[in-house]
């Protein structure tokens, strides 16, 4: 038995944060009920174990035991979809790149840009087509909008309006301010919209739940509170360890994203830092409430800030109001973001000032230093993938990265999208330790800020 490089992943943040035996608290729970799965117990093997049963490691089970017939078993530390997959605001939007378009185009040339960006909206299709086979009534809203929240950002939007023209061949639209008021919404911090018309909002859960029992129905396994603690290699191929059992398999997909599992492969440390995102959700709220900020769309949308506010009216009329925020994650602080939300939540809609908030939750997204997600296997032939580093845009990246995954096991040829040398290879690690590592998130939080601030 020769054991693997492994590491023991420090987390990052408070413990609270990777509380795997406490079922996530969110909207979503509240309105979805889903599978009891059971543990992992004695001993299991598979041609594909796959570490999460997120959006990545689902959609990977799925497609594997479904288009290729290959076996596929998940395990996840917590419930189903424990992480951010149950926890997001449900936007299927794009790109999954903190780059501009520009700069996307800039730094990676016209073909592999052009390529990244109809993969992430075959991502989208994805999950429009997946919700369609499935009959998943779990979809709301055409498309997403960004919504400029100053005059100065106005102009920066027609800028944006322009370069989507001239880069994406996706439908968009450019919104005077009366016009989004129209059929978006007011508020005081409304001067306009870009409307990009794919897409749109999702019950993320829902869509995570789907995702499982197809995997199920097409012979996939699923074990949940089942961290993997340990993983090594024999002749046969790697072994994961959980409290209660062990999976043999040819290939591991490691689909945790900003939850490293403490047994990674050694390859995969230091790629990814995780970023804290906050939801709160309002009890439903008046016509009389909405109509006073002409908010009608159920679309989702976001603001042109750098740290920006997203949010979208829910089909009983609650509103979803998130924003990224918090370097520690313990509980004083997420007190401090969710009163921060609320701040945020007032001055954008003064009408909803007063609304009660019924939920509250937070969850990590991962970010690169290549500034774009990236897939693949650790080096050739080590039977070790990953895929991670989707912005917080994991709802259509997540999915099309897992099916990718699968073909790429399957020995599919790979179609230019899933061939773009956007996602290829790991990106450059980061500075070594946590200090250093959080000290950079301050930085960057603190000039979005001042950026922010600026905007007049
Ligand atoms: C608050 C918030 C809002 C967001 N909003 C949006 C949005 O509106 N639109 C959008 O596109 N994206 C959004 N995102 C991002 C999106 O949710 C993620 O990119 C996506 O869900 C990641 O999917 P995943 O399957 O790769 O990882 P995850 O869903 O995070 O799954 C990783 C899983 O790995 C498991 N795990 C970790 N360690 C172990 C171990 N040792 N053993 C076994 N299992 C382990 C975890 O329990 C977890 O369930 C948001 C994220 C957050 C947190």
């Amino acid at each position: 038995m020769t054991p693997s490089k492994e590491s023991a992943v420090r987390h990052f943040y408070h413990q609270n944060m990777y509380r795997f035996d406490t079922a996530a608290q969110t909207y979503w729970h509240h309105i979805t009920p889903g599978p009891d799965l059971p543990s992992l117990v004695g001993e299991h093997a598979a041609d594909v174990a796959i570490v999460g049963a997120g959006f990545t490691g689902l959609s990977a089970a799925l497609h594997l035991a479904r288009d290729h017939g290959i076996q596929a078993c998940v395990v996840d530390a917590g419930d189903l979809a424990w992480g951010a997959s149950g926890r997001n605001a449900g936007f299927n939007t794009l790109p999954a790149t903190k780059l501009g378009l520009d700069q996307l185009f800039d730094r990676w040339g016209t073909q592999a840009a052009s390529d990244f960006l109809a993969a992430q909206h075959e991502g989208q299709l994805l999950v429009d087509e997946f919700c369609d086979s499935e009959g998943l009534q779990i979809r709301h809203g055409r498309g997403s909008y960004m919504v400029a929240h100053a005059p100065s950002a106005w102009r920066d939007l027609q800028e944006e309006f322009a370069v989507w023209r001239r880069y994406s061949r996706l439908p968009c639209r450019l919104l005077t301010a009366d016009a989004f008021a129209d059929e978006g919404h007011g508020g005081s911090e409304q001067f306009g919209a870009l409307h990009i018309e794919s897409g749109g909002g999702i019950n993320p859960l829902a869509f995570a739940y789907g995702l499982a029992r197809a995997a199920l129905r097409h012979g996939a396994e699923i074990y949940t509170h089942s961290a993997v603690t340990a993983l090594h290699k024999e002749r046969s191929g790697h072994v994961l360890q959980t409290a209660q059992g062990r999976l043999r398999a040819r290939h591991v997909v490691f689909a945790t994203n900003a939850y490293p599992a403490q047994a990674q492969p050694a390859a995969l440390d230091r790629r990814l830092l995780p970023a804290i995102s906050n939801i709160l959700v309002t009890a439903p709220l008046s016509d009389e409430c909405w109509a006073s900020e002409a908010y009608q769309t159920l679309s989702p949308a976001f603001d042109t800030r750098h740290l920006l506010n997203y949010y979208r009216r829910l089909p009983d009329n609650r509103l979803l109001f998130g924003a990224r925020g918090d370097l520690t994650g313990s509980e004083q602080d997420g007190e401090r973001m969710r009163q921060a939300l609320r701040r945020a939540l007032a001055r954008k809609f003064p009408a909803f000032s007063d609304a009660p908030v019924e939920h509250y939750w937070r969850g990590l997204v991962s970010v690169t230093r290549s500034m774009v997600p990236a897939m693949g296997e650790t080096e050739q032939g080590s039977g070790l993938w990953y895929a991670f580093g989707c912005f917080g845009n994991g709802v259509n990246t997540m999915p099309w990265m897992g099916r990718t995954l699968a073909r790429q096991i399957a020995g599919s040829l790979p179609t230019p999208t899933e061939a773009c040398p956007v996602f290829q290879g790991l990106p450059p690690k980061l500075p070594s330790g946590n200090w250093l590592q959080k000290l950079g998130l301050r930085l960057a939080y603190s000039r979005y800020a001042l950026l922010d601030q600026c905007a007049r």
